[in-house]
């Protein structure tokens, strides 16, 4: 199956598509995860995406797009995958269906500003692997160090409130709008964003027919 896990940043799209990746047994495809990874070694992408990053604006279309044509050719991705974070843009749609990529199901995380504001402060990354967490929602096991590797866990620098500003400004102009594109396709599921992990997950198997 291959999915889109779509919704405001911060709707909690990474949580959720750990969980479902691990269950369809298919890979999460992130590209801020990608980026991310990317500006931590210092490649000449992540070099160039960062001031975007920074400013919680898109890094521009023909680099996730690159980043994804060369991510979805790999051999993991063969019986399906999940994307989380692409697309975010309609011309990143229209590329993703120009690589002859078949999606099936869209799944939107709804959720309000205000929630997503109140979400974002509490968000912690391990600055080692990369795991998310949330002080309320979705603790650590291990306090304020990573429960998977140990790792120091942070705010990432985007999650900072005038950033989560920008960001939302940018889902709402930019990003939003795909909710027509793929609602017009037949194969967007609307799901409520708002509780606990476990009764996100819940509902977001019931429109996945899991
Ligand atoms: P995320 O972890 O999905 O919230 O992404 C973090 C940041 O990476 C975003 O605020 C953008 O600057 C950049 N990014 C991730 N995915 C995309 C995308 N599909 N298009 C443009 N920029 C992206």
């Amino acid at each position: 199956m291959n999915i889109i896990l779509f919704g405001p940043p911060g709707a909690g799209k990474g949580t959720q598509a750990e969980i479902i990746s691990k269950d369809l047994q298919i890979p999460t495809v992130s590209t801020g995860a990608i980026i991310r990874a990317a500006v931590k070694e210092g490649t000449p992408m992540g070099l160039s995406a960062k001031s975007y990053m920074d400013a919680g604006a898109l890094v521009p279309d023909e680099v996730v797009i690159g980043i994804i044509k060369e991510r979805l050719a790999k051999d993991d991705c063969k019986n399906g995958f999940i994307l989380d974070g692409f697309p975010r843009t309609v011309p990143q749609a229209i590329a993703l269906d120009g690589m002859g990529v078949k999606i099936d199901v869209v799944v939107s995380l709804e959720i309000s500003d205000e929630a997503i504001v109140e979400r974002m402060g509490g968000r912690r990354v391990c600055k080692a692997c990369g795991a998310t967490f949330h002080t309320v929602y979705n603790p650590s096991k291990a306090g304020d160090k990573c429960d998977v590797c140990g790792g120091e866990l942070l705010v990432r620098d985007d999650d900072k409130p005038e950033v989560v500003l920008n960001r939302l400004n940018t889902y709402h102009k930019e990003t939003e709008p795909l909710k027509d594109y793929y609602s017009g396709k037949g194969i967007l599921k609307s799901v409520k964003g708002q509780g606990s992990v476990e009764e996100i997950t819940a509902l977001m198997k019931a429109a996945l027919g899991m």
